[in-house]
C-alpha cells in the first residue's frame, strides 16, 4: 500500500487528518512511526512558509510522500494574532489553558460584535523530489467569553463558527471535522493525493 508520512508530533492534529484520510487506501505514517528526523524549526512568518518548510524538509529527510498542516486562529480585534504564533501565544511551551486564558485577557473588553476570528489551515504536500502543492482551508466565527465543551484542542473550547451556537469543542469529532479550517484545506488537497497514490512513483 502507498505510504503518507504526517509531518506533525501533535496527537490532535494527527487523530484529525487520520480521520479525514480513513477512505483512502493509505498507510498512514507519522513522525513518531519512524526513526527520528532532524526537528524542522518553524519560523516562518506566514502559515504557508512554515507549512512548506515541514512539508519539504520532511520528505528530503525520510524519503517519503510528506503531508504538513501549519494551522492558527487569527482574532480581528487583535490585528490577527495569535496566528502563526498560535501554538505559543502565552509563552514556549504553554498549555491550551494558558493561551486561552491570554486570549480571554486581551479580549475582555472587546464587545460581542467585534470577537470576529477565523481558524486558518495551510496544507503543504512535498515528495521527495521536491514537488510541492500548497491549499488553505478557513473556518470563520467568533470568540465567546467562558470556555465551552471538552472535546477538540487548543482555542476549541472558545470559538464558536459561524452558523453554529456550540463551540468547536461542543461539537462531535465528525461535525467538527465537516466545517473545519482543516477539513476544508483537506477537501482541497484531495485530489492532488489521490494523483500521487494512483500515478507517481514515491517511495513506498
Ligand atoms: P502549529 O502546530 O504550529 O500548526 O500550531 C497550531 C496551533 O494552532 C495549535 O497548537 C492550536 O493552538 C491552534 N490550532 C490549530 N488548529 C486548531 C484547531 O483545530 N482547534 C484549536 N486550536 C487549533
Amino acid at each position: 500500500m502507498r505510504k503518507l508520512l504526517l509531518a506533525t508530533r501533535n496527537q490532535h492534529k494527527k487523530r484529525e487528518l487520520q480521520e479525514l484520510l480513513s477512505d483512502l487506501e493509505i498507510d498512514i505514517l507519522t513522525l513518531d512511526d519512524i526513526e527520528p528526523l532532524p526537528e524542522v524549526k518553524e519560523d516562518g512568518t506566514t502559515f504557508e512558509e512554515n507549512a512548506v518548510k515541514k512539508a519539504c524538509e520532511t520528505a528530503q529527510n525520510s524519503g517519503w510522500l510528506s503531508l504538513a498542516d501549519d494551522s492558527g486562529l487569527e482574532v480581528d480585534a487583535l490585528q490577527g494574532k495569535p496566528g502563526v504564533h498560535s501554538a505559543r501565544f502565552a509563552g514556549e511551551g504553554a498549555s491550551d489553558e494558558a493561551n486561552n486564558a491570554k486570549l480571554l485577557e486581551l479580549l475582555k473588553d472587546v464587545p460581542d460584535s467585534e470577537r470576529t476570528a477565523r481558524f486558518v489551515c495551510v496544507m503543504a504536500l512535498c515528495d521527495p523530489s521536491g514537488s510541492l502543492h500548497t491549499v488553505r482551508g478557513e473556518c470563520e466565527g467568533r470568540i465567546i467569553r467562558i470556555p465551552s465543551g471538552a472535546g477538540g484542542f487548543g482555542y476549541d473550547p472558545l470559538f464558536v463558527p459561524c452558523g453554529y451556537d456550540q463551540t468547536y469543542a461542543q461539537l462531535s469529532a465528525w461535525a467538527k471535522n465537516n466545517i473545519s479550517h482543516r477539513g476544508a484545506a483537506l477537501q482541497k488537497i484531495l485530489p492532488v493525493l489521490k494523483n500521487y497514490l494512483t500515478d507517481t512513483q514515491t517511495r513506498g
